[in-house]
């Protein structure tokens, strides 16, 4: 059975709430997510809460701040029903015990008559004989009324080889060995994902079903399962997975793979984050990398999205984080970086200093994290204090001397008094020099006043650097360069 194509198209992000919200998972949403918004589709967020044992407290908010955070704004969700009924399925379980009871009506399910230590002893067994345990094996020949205290398990009915077609990954196949009677309700009355799933996803009207390799395998169980149910079956899209650098496995938390919202405490922006991940196992077809949300959910297509695991590539993050940084229009950006800076060792930064910062600092910044670790290892002190080093600093490779270092000094420190503070920028102090360091030698007379000035190897050019800390101050850190040699 396949599914009518048009359809308007509804996908789902399904995550369980755990409380960690995995880079991987939140691709699987972005792209469920730019599918339907490509389509004037519908996307739904359903939260699978029904494993109680791996549940925890404040993880359904948890992923509602991380989308909201990324902006991936969910038509129907844990806030807000559906035409069919809530989006919880812990708040779902009528609907689950009604589809359980049609298939033991049928015949197509049975309460599972065994104890733990029974089905323990059928798995020994075929061990030790070397076989692999199917529970159809050893299937009652009579079912029992189930009364819902035993775990129901669908009866596989048709023992085939399964064929199912995925958009990424083509025409796939498994064997009988893939087929077994598994549970659909547990004794605790609540349905297993692999039933719970697929009738949300029946009713909810999914279209697409976007998610990790993980599944495939269970797939030949989930179609045993829409066949029983009669239901059609959807399209299904598998996501390749997020490799760690060495590509030998996938990234894991224990390999620095960190919670989406840690990222944003590190500074980074929503849209740099989801341009990136769209990019992790999703290819445009053309060097285009920078994409705008909007962008995104114009490009996008399930058959650009790649088979082969993707890598998952820090360095383009942070770049990518930089260009949409660059972005931000200039009085957003000072309010952005008032809200990270506002004073140094107790004194207030004025927004006007902060303003003449910004493009030194910009340069820098390819998260926004990046702007308290610069002020904390005083990597941009300069900007705020004056700077001590040793005289020896000051001399350009040796060779220009003391003598010679405060004589270029000195000029510096008279051409730069001249400049009128309403003229005092940083074209003008490059002009008043120039021809004067061009003579001499513009490392020899351009180093020590830019080192008077930061007391750093690296720094921006002291005319930069100049006009930002101002006329008294640079005169100042002059004046204290000549005393010392
Ligand atoms: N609740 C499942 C998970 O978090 C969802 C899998 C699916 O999308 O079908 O892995």
């Amino acid at each position: 059975m396949s599914e009518n194509n048009d359809k308007k198209i509804v996908t789902r992000f399904a995550p369980s709430p755990t409380g960690f919200m995995h880079i991987g998972t939140m691709r699987t949403a972005l792209f469920a997510y730019l599918w339907a918004r490509k389509n004037n589709g519908t996307f739904i967020l359903r939260i699978e809460d029904t494993d109680k044992e791996r549940e925890v407290a404040g993880a359904i908010e948890h992923i509602q701040e991380s989308l909201k955070w990324l902006g991936l704004e969910w038509d129907f969700g844990p806030d807000k029903n559906g035409p069919f009924g809530s989006c919880i399925q812990s708040q779902r379980l009528s609907i689950y015990k009604e589809y359980a009871d049609k298939l033991v009506q049928k015949g197509l399910a049975y309460g599972d008559p065994y104890t733990k230590e029974e089905t323990e002893a059928f798995r020994a067994q075929a061990d030790a004989e070397k076989r692999p345990f199917l529970f159809r094996n050893h299937r009652p020949e009579k079912f029992e009324n189930w009364d819902g205290t035993r775990p129901l398990r669908l009866k596989v009915s048709e023992i085939k080889r399964y064929k199912w077609h995925d958009v990424v990954r083509g025409d796939l196949e498994a064997g009988e060995e893939a087929l077994d009677d598994f549970v659909i309700i547990k004794s605790d009355g609540f349905p297993t994902y692999n039933f719970a799933h697929i009738i949300d996803d029946h009713l909810m009207g999914v279209t697409h079903i976007m998610r990790g390799d993980e599944f495939i395998s269970s797939t030949p169980k989930f179609l045993s399962l829409y066949d029983a149910l009669e239901i059609p079956y959807p399209i299904f899209a598998t996501l390749p997975p997020i490799l760690r650098d060495d590509k030998t496995k996938k990234l894991s938390k224990r390999d620095g793979a960190k919670d989406i919202l840690d990222y944003r405490e590190d500074g980074f922006l929503p849209q740099a984050m989801i341009n990136f991940l769209a990019l992790t196992g999703w290819n445009p077809g053309t060097p285009q990398e920078f994409f705008t949300k909007e962008e995104l959910i114009k490009t996008f297509e399930l058959t650009k999205i790649q088979k082969a695991g993707a890598l998952f590539n820090e360095t383009k993050l942070l770049w990518l984080n930089h260009e949409h940084i660059k972005l931000i229009p200039k009085d957003k950006l000072l309010e952005i970086f008032k809200g990270i800076i506002t004073s140094y060792n107790g004194t207030v930064i004025s927004d006007e200093a902060l303003g003449k910062m910004m493009p030194v600092l910009l340069e820098r910044v390819q998260k926004f994290g990046d702007l308290k670790e610069m002020l904390s290892n005083g990597e941009i002190e300069y900007f705020f204090a004056k700077p001590t080093y040793k005289k020896e600093g000051l001399v350009w490779k040796d060779e220009s001397g003391f003598e010679n270092t405060k004589q270029y000094l000195t000029k510096a420190l008279n051409a730069f008094e001249k400049i009128a503070l309403n003229d005092w920028n940083a074209e003008a102090l490059k002009n008043s020099i120039w021809d004067y360091a061009t003579e001499k030698g513009r490392g020899a007379v351009l180093w020590p006043i830019r080192y008077a000035l930061t007391g750093k190897e690296k720094s921006p050019d002291s005319f930069i650097v100049g006009s930002i800390i101002g006329k008294i101050e640079t005169v100042e850190r002059l004046k204290y360069a000549i005393s010392l040699l």
